[in-house]
């Protein structure tokens, strides 16, 4: 791509901290604390699939590296650094300076600085990739094969909001200006509590970051962890924009609803208090929505409507 270069230097060269190496070489060189694993994750975003083409460069910058730095907290790890592949059908100035910023407010507020990627020309939309590297301590990972019976479940943020505005702008309920203008945020600018994430490492046992619906991703760690759960509906912390709408709308938002990015994590009623505290510490709200138990399955009491048959499917690719 003729100016590839230029782009990369204008964009994305930005001045590695000391003991790194950054943008410029064959490879970035990242240190990793002694004792501890480096965690990694790579997310896509397609244009059309993942985000809409008249979408706010600045937004899809940020939402780019959210959507990865949100599993590096949902495994326990502190961001270290990111690498980002961009394909583009062209080189547009304004738009690359936009999704640069947003890229970088968010790497620089969690302390993920971006090391590298590379740049093609794309045949047809935008195709964006982030790998975040992250490190976690020795035996403290968060996996999901860690939860115990007895354990509370815990939900950070609140739900439902993402998707409600997705079906906003997908044109689903007609037109709803103020509404969507409340819930827009949770789907375009969703703030992962990552260093929450890392500070549970060694605290909770088990903890998923929300991107395909609190069912789907709870039975993850439900599977792998060879238990299953009761969650109590009423405890649930709904977006305060959903009240007094249709009660199948919001039990569904919550319920299925993916695109979250907050975390589900389950832990020891010992450490509630402990876990309040961190939360606090981190400015994250955090709410206890169940329990783990041995028998396997998933049930929601005291929800508004029944569970269908659907009720733990929430978004896969290829269904
Ligand atoms: P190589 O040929 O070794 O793959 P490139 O010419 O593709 O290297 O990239 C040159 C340098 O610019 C490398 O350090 C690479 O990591 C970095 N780079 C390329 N694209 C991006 C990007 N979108 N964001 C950050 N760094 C990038
Ligand atoms: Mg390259």
């Amino acid at each position: 791509m003729a100016g590839e270069f230029a782009l990369i230097g204008r964009h994305f060269n930005w001045p590695a901290p000391s003991g790194f190496l950054g943008v410029g070489d064959d490879c970035a060189l990242v240190p990793v604390s002694p004792g501890h694993r480096l965690a990694v994750t790579t997310d896509l975003l397609v244009e059309g699939c993942h985000f809409f083409p008249d979408v706010d460069p600045e937004t899809l910058g940020h939402k780019a590296l959210a959507v990865n730095v949100s599993d590096l907290g949902a495994m326990g790890a502190r961001p270290v650094a990111c690498v980002l592949g961009l394909s583009l059908p062209r080189v547009d100035d304004v738009w690359l300076d936009a999704f640069a910023r947003g890229f970088r407010s968010l790497a620089d507020a969690v302390g993920c600085p971006l090391v590298g990627g590379d740049t093609t020309r794309s045949m047809g939309g935008i195709v964006i990739s982030v790998t975040a590297m992250g490190e976690v301590p020795l035996q403290t990972a968060l996996k999901r094969s860690a939860a115990e019976p007895g354990d509370d479940i815990w939900v950070s943020g609140t739900l439902g909001g993402a998707h409600v505005a997705l079906e906003l702008l997908q044109g689903k309920h007609g037109s709803h200006a103020s509404l969507l203008d409340d819930v827009r945020p949770s789907l375009e600018r969703p703030v992962p509590p990552v260093l929450f994430g890392a500070s549970l490492a060694g605290l909770a046992h088990a903890a998923i970051d929300i991107s395909d619906g609190l069912l789907q991703d709870l039975g993850h760690i439900l599977k792998a962890s060879k238990c299953g759960a009761d969650i109590d509906y009423p405890r649930l912390p709904r977006h305060p924009a959903l009240v007094g709408l249709d009660d199948a709308l919001v039990q569904r938002a919550m319920l299925n609803g993916g695109d979250v990015y907050q975390l589900c994590f389950t832990a020891a009623p010992q450490v509630r208090g402990r876990i309040e505290e961190l939360a606090g510490r981190h400015d994250v709200a955090v709410h206890r929505v169940g329990r783990i138990r041995e028998k396997p399955g998933l049930d929601v009491h005291d929800s508004p409507l029944p569970l269908g048959p659907q009720g733990f499917a929430g978004f896969d690719h290829f269904g």
